[in-house]
């Protein structure tokens, strides 16, 4: 199984992609949590990215193309992963296509979270109050709506147009999702 999850910013995707994979047996590969490990190091790769997340803008694609060869080379991942947060471009959508023809793999399915924009601005402050990450200011959170509707949430369409999209409601209790997401994974698999 190769999957994407998307979602904008505090829709739960960290969350829900822990559930997809244990169901599968595959990794959740989330680019969020790869960078925020490098930068929490001081890795050169840290370093690059750490600026960009601060803004809440998008890591060059360059950069983040790479990272995501090299996590999807690694051995756990022979067997199928699960992204979460990537691809966010154009970009890395053709990146992606070209790193899983060069294996002769294709993608079976793409998640997408829907939420209600005003109540995620919400959670996110309130998770900013518990884990104080630095990307979850309000300026910064606007922010990164607006460049997830710019940017990522019109990639929808183009995985809808090859028959690979499965929107999920993302409102609710993150166990009443997670049910929801359950329901869509067991079509996949039959
Ligand atoms: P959220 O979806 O809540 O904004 P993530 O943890 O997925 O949080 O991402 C945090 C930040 O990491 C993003 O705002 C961006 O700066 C960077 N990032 C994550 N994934 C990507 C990606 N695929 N392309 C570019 N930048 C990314």
């Amino acid at each position: 199984m190769r999957m994407i999850l998307m979602g904008p910013p505090g829709a739960g995707k960290g969350t829900q992609a822990k559930v997809v994979a244990e169901h599968f047996g595959i990794p959740a590969i989330s680019t969020g949590d790869i960078f925020r490990a490098n930068v929490s190091r001081g890795t050169p790769l840290g370093k690059k990215a750490q600026e960009y997340m601060d803004a809440g803008e998008y890591v060059p694609d360059e950069v983040t193309n790479l990272m995501v060869r090299a996590r999807i080379d690694e051995p756990d991942a022979e067997p199928g992963f699960l992204l979460d947060g990537y691809p966010r471009t154009q970009a890395q959508v053709a990146d992606l296509d070209d790193m899983l023809a060069a294996e002769g793999a294709s993608l079976d399915a793409v998640l997408e979270l829907t939420v209600d924009t005003d109540e995620v601005v919400q959670r996110l402050l309130k998770r900013a109050e518990i884990d104080g990450r630095a990307d979850d200011t309000e300026d910064v959170i606007r922010h990164r709506m607006k460049v997830y509707d710019e940017e990522t949430a019109p990639l929808a369409a183009v995985y809808r147009d090859r028959g690979l999209l499965h929107q999920v409601d993302g409102m609710g209790e993150m166990d009443e999702v997670s049910d929801r997401l359950t329901a869509v994974l067991a079509t996949l698999q039959s």
